[in-house]
């Protein structure tokens, strides 16, 4: 058994966005590729910012992915409790070590006062250091002010996973609060506590963590603690890359790909290679690809470009990729109204031919429609098509009337409807982009079709036959 253990610590403040599920997966990724652990933890020390139901969203979005976790949230393990709120007694604990060794104090001060030391290093053109305004002596802490780290200013070089070599100066590292005044540990504090409680070995998180990382250093040292694997990922950014990803742009809850029929699969790749290749032209890989070949190295150390067109297309090559069976499984509540009826065989012979042409499950009624019910005739479509306009409309009618003469000899499977079809180029002379296009759109009523005999073959003879009666009488 590998000893790699990684974790998401999400706080429960909303659902989970692109930028966030990233974060995860990459987690993932290093548990997965090693036999590891992934561990889900929530970080819901400030009630201020949680949002109700936010947990459950977190856990279906990371099951809605194929992201599972062996340690945690509703899993329990060997260095639980994983929700932060229940740990409170082992927060304190560990704030009273720090007391006693003298690397811990009460903060005396007010608000009001705390503010007058604020605007005076504005007037003084400094920045605001807390530790510039250390009280001499401190009152014993007794839980109702704020705990604060009494840092050792000093300068730090460290390597990022992602980010590489990075230095900071003494300014970077303040006393920050451990512990507020509401009982309730800080992130800052915390998440050192149960990441080295927890044996976390990689700690990946978003580039807005990465201006704390000296002060995280300086509690390190501070505890004594072994540190892990530091990895900074780059923030993902609207397509302009001018601004963070923000809700206009795509920022949504990821849940909601996966109602307007994206793939979770594809959603994966589409994440993993949000700032990150493989070093080759490779854009389309399954998941056990990604596990296998994704490292940290070869994340990018720029901002990511949120291009949901990129992700659609992906969509798409996801779809081409799954069995007609698993396709089929995963469509069930994108059919059209018209499919209510039809038999398990009718609707996978039509998914079969449209397999292609989905670039989200949500394509499918309207490019199945037809198959199940008559369209409505509508001939401004063949007066709009560029081929068609050049015949006349006595002319279309007597294709017609040929088309449907000779269909109906047809034994109608998708061989002898091709057959059909070629004789008919024969006998009439045209050429097959206009006598096609007539028959689709005479049967179909719709833009795009698949190939023409296979989709007549699939409509049937008599629904063929009588859709052409209909286009001609309505000619
Ligand atoms: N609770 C933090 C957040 O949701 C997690 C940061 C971390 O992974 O350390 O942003």
């Amino acid at each position: 058994m590998s000893s790699i253990r990684t974790r998401f610590a999400p706080s429960p403040t909303g659902f989970m966005h692109v930028g966030g599920v990233r974060t995860a997966l990459f987690a993932w990724f290093i548990a997965q590729q090693s036999s590891g652990t992934f561990i889900l933890r929530i970080e819901d020390t400030d009630k201020v910012r949680e949002v109700e139901g936010s947990i459950n969203q977190i856990e279906n979005s990371l099951r809605w992915l194929g992201i599972d976790w062996q340690e945690g949230i509703d899993k329990g393990g060997a260095f639980g409790p994983y929700l932060q709120s229940e740990r409170l007694t082992i927060y304190k604990e560990w704030a009273q070590r720090l007391i006693d060794d003298g690397r811990a104090y009460a903060d005396p001060y007010s608000k009001e006062e705390l503010e007058t030391f604020r605007e005076q290093a504005k007037a003084n053109k400094q920045p605001f250091l807390y530790r510039n305004h250390r009280p001499e002596n401190p009152p014993t802490w007794d839980g109702s002010q704020p705990l604060r780290f009494k840092s050792d200013p000093k300068s730090y070089t460290w390597t990022d996973a992602v980010m590489g070599e990075l230095s900071t100066g003494p300014e970077a590292i303040d006393d920050f609060i451990l512990i507020k005044s509401d009982g309730f540990p800080t992130y800052n504090f915390c998440h050192i506590i149960d990441d080295m409680l927890m044996n976390i070995t990689h700690v990946l998180r978003s580039q807005e963590f990465i201006s704390s990382t000296p002060k995280f250093l300086n509690l390190y040292d501070a505890l004594a603690i072994e540190r892990p694997v530091l990895g900074t990922l780059p923030f993902v950014m609207a397509i302009d890359g001018k601004k963070k990803l923000g809700k206009r742009d795509g920022a949504k809850d990821i849940l909601e790909y996966g109602q307007e029929g994206f793939l979770p699969e594809a959603m994966m790749n589409f994440l993993a290679t949000l700032g990150w290749n493989d070093g080759t032209e490779q854009e389309v890989f399954t998941t056990s690809e990604l596990i296998d070949k994704f490292s940290l190295d070869r994340v990018q150390k720029s901002p990511a470009r949120f291009d949901e067109q990129r992700l659609l297309w992906l969509n798409g090559q996801h779809i081409r990729l799954l069995s007609l069976d698993d396709l089929y499984a995963r469509v069930t509540n994108f059919w059209p109204t018209s499919a209510a009826d039809a038999s398990e065989d009718s609707k996978k012979q039509v998914l079969a031919l449209v397999q292609d042409r989905l670039k989200t499950l949500t394509d499918l009624p309207t490019i199945t429609d037809y198959f199940f019910t008559d369209p409505l005739p509508n001939w401004h479509m063949i007066d709009d098509s560029k081929q068609l306009k050049k015949l006349s409309r006595e002319e279309h009618v007597e294709l017609l009337h040929a088309a449907s003469a000779a269909l109906e000899q047809s034994e109608f499977d998708a061989d002898s409807v091709q057959q059909t079809l070629n004789g008919l180029i024969e006998t009439t002379g045209q050429k097959p982009g206009v006598l096609f296009s007539l028959i689709r759109l005479s049967v179909s009523w719709a833009p795009f079709s698949p190939a023409l005999n296979d989709t007549l073959a699939v409509i049937g003879k008599q629904a063929t036959l009588s859709r052409i009666q209909k286009a001609i009488e309505t000619a």
